[in-house]
């Protein structure tokens, strides 16, 4: 049977949160030989600009870009994402198929419900696809992920851990362009913050990020639990 295993899986409201959060560690991390999916759990139904099949084009082009093993949506309503049963089994369900070693999810302080939204149902998935006697529909097996870490999409908080992402900053951009009919001004463009200079505050952040840690970009993550520090104590 085909290896379906992820080192990483980063989850997002919709298409482009993780390339917005944490595109250069993906790209990093997949130069260095590393395994790593994305899940949308929606397919942003209600974007202000573009339309279902033009961002799921989009979405698959960030995905080439930055080469993850896979890219995956759960088609569930945009504004819908409550906490409910269904879609907690749904994700456990897709954790226990790809058995990520660390997942990912929005920094639930964000101006956009949805993506505060779509971390608490993914930690809820992440504690359910662990227990055994817990029951999904398709995979189960269960599945413990060993971390969880919050990437940032809106705002901007004090990191709790950064990466260096200052060579792969033009892959993340590039990704990010991918998503044109979210990020690129035209005539017919529904006038929102995307549309005016979004990528660039997104580069600036990166840059500010870098520079608290002393490289030119980084980005930056929270957790909810101590990092324990394996390397690095005194330089290289
Ligand atoms: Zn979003």
């Amino acid at each position: 049977m085909e290896n379906k295993q992820l080192n990483i899986l980063a989850f997002g409201a919709h298409a482009d949160d993780v390339e917005i959060g944490m595109a250069g560690t993906i790209a990093k991390l997949v130069s260095e030989g590393k395994r790593i999916g994305i899940c949308d759990l929606t397919d942003a139904d209600l974007s202000s600009n573009g339309n279902v099949i033009l961002r799921k084009e989009e979405a698959a082009r960030a995905a080439e870009i930055l080469e993850v093993s896979v890219r995956t949506t759960m088609g569930f309503p945009d504004r819908g994402l409550l906490l409910n049963q269904e879609y907690i089994r749904k994700i456990a369900d897709v954790i226990r198929t790809y058995k990520p070693q660390v997942v990912f999810a929005p920094y639930f302080e964000d101006r956009h419900p949805d993506h505060g939204n779509c971390a608490r149902l993914v930690e809820e998935a992440v504690f359910s696809a662990g227990i055994k006697k817990y029951k999904t529909d398709k995979c189960n097996d269960p599945h413990r992920v060993e971390k969880m870490y919050y990437y940032m999409i809106n705002g901007f908080h004090n990191p709790d851990f950064t990466i260096d992402i200052s060579t792969f900053i033009n892959k993340k951009l590039a990704a990010l362009r991918a998503y044109k009919s979210q990020f690129e001004y035209s005539e017919q463009s529904y006038n929102t913050p995307l549309v005016n200079g979004y990528i660039e505050t997104v580069e600036a952040r990166e840059r500010m990020f870098g520079k608290m840690v002393g490289v030119t970009y980084a980005e930056g993550f929270k957790t909810k639990v101590p990092l324990l520090l394996r390397h690095d104590l005194i330089g290289e």
